[in-house]
């Protein structure tokens, strides 16, 4: 995490390109292990809610109301606003359409990625036009991996994303399951997230989710778990046995009233850790840092003997969160081998002063905001350097949004004021 270490990770033979960050933090690109570019457009649009009735009122009809050209503007607007915050790889769990769209947005924006498209052929509030039949779920799942598994230079890989239990049939979790094991594909959904979501999980399947993807032999290490906020001790271990990963998403967490994740627990349990966001409907701001502080507070306030160091909680979106993903071998740390994914963070403003450097993890961890990121790079290329965006035009992407989020809203019928 020195500047010696980025040098290092840096393609030789570029000569000529330099970048003076003296004062400044040079550390690993961060990961995003949770995320929701369609939902960039929704923010705003769905506040005051719980998860339950914020997704069957507010974010479902907004997604059913998604266009191809609604959603590459979501998550052009989503991408500009994460690579300016010194995010190099996103975990995106997409919507039921369109995904393509998402991929070729992915692509353009030079961002590292694994993106799904979301699954669901059947539950309560579901949208006519996000219900699919299970083989046609699974074979546009199974498309977008076609066209981009690999793609961009290995930078994108595609997961399998059922969304979660209840949007789920016992049918389309064991396609998921045979799929992913022949085709080395990640599983990324949602499990344990609020009290509400676990009562229907519950009277749905007779049991809790973890034990469910257990029982019907969904879990191993590709399986990437978001939230996971009432996981009891016991499932926690039965995913640590299975080599499952869990993503923390504090900020969505709290501001649905979901709950307080306890990551030490995961920890202790043995599982691999991620850290998101989650979309920006349910947060508001996809700044990595806020998520990092959040999870510093939480994770103090339920284990004042045992806090997570801010060592320990920077690892979540670094080297622990490229871990969670399946993606160590190329990203999360500075080291000779893996693809240069770096970011550099001033530390001159007044809410750094007056020693930053006294500890650096600290400072990063409860200081740092996304706009002290001056230079995010992803394999060796300058995507953002000092609040100039190089493969997005972020003042269009705010104006196309504004105009696509103004229609998306007269296709849902929310009643938003538009
Ligand atoms: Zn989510």
């Amino acid at each position: 995490m020195d500047a010696a270490g980025a040098l290092e990770a840096l393609p030789r033979g570029r000569a000529g390109e330099s970048y003076d960050a003296s004062g400044a933090f040079v550390l690993p690109g961060l990961v995003h292990g949770h995320l929701h570019l369609c939902q960039t457009l929704f923010r705003g649009l769905a506040e005051q809610s719980d998860l339950m009735r914020w997704l069957r009122t507010s974010i479902w009809p907004l997604e059913a109301a998604h266009t191809e050209s609604s959603v590459a503007a979501s998550a052009r607007l989503g991408l500009a606003e994460l690579i300016a915050g010194g995010v190099t790889t996103v975990n995106d769990m997409g919507t039921v359409h369109h995904t393509e769209a998402v991929g070729a947005v992915l692509e353009e924006s030079g961002v590292r990625a694994v993106f799904g498209k979301a699954l669901m052929d059947q539950g309560e509030g579901v949208p006519t036009g996000l219900l699919e039949q299970r083989r046609a779920a699974l074979d546009g799942a199974l498309a977008v991996a076609r066209r981009f598994h690999g793609a961009a230079d290995g930078r994108l890989s595609v997961s399998l994303a059922p969304r979660f239990i209840l949007s789920c049939s016992e049918g389309l979790w064991r396609d998921v399951r045979d799929a992913s094991r022949e085709r080395g594909l990640v599983i990324h959904t949602h499990l344990a997230e609020s009290p509400a979501e676990g009562r229907e999980v519950e009277a749905a399947v007779g049991g809790t989710a973890a034990r469910y993807f257990a029982a019907h032999d969904v879990l191993s290490g590709r399986f990437i778990g978001a939230h996971g906020v009432w996981l009891e001790r016991e499932e926690a271990e039965l995913l640590a046995r299975a080599g499952a990963s869990l993503v923390h998403c504090p900020g969505s967490n709290l501001k649905l009233g979901s709950g307080f994740a306890d990551v030490r627990r995961w920890k202790e349990a043995g599982l691999r850790c991620g850290i998101g966001s989650d979309g920006a409907a349910c947060n508001n701001r996809l700044d990595t840092f806020h998520e990092l502080s959040l999870a510093s507070g939480i994770g103090r306030a339920l284990h004042p003997e045992r806090p997570l160091s801010p060592r320990e909680i920077l690892a979540l979106a670094t080297c622990d969160g490229a871990d969670a993903l399946g993606l160590a071998d190329r990203t999360g740390s500075l080291e000779a081998g893996k693809q240069a994914d770096v970011i550099v963070v001033a530390t001159n403003a007044p809410h750094h002063a007056p020693q930053p450097e006294h500890d650096p993890y600290a400072t990063l961890v409860h200081a740092a905001r996304a706009t002290d990121v001056r230079l995010t790079m992803v394999a060796g290329r300058v995507l953002y350097r000092d609040g100039a965006w190089m493969t997005l035009d972020a003042e269009r992407a705010v104006a196309d949004a504004r105009a696509e989020a103004r229609g998306l809203v007269r296709r849902a019928h929310l009643g938003v004021a538009a």
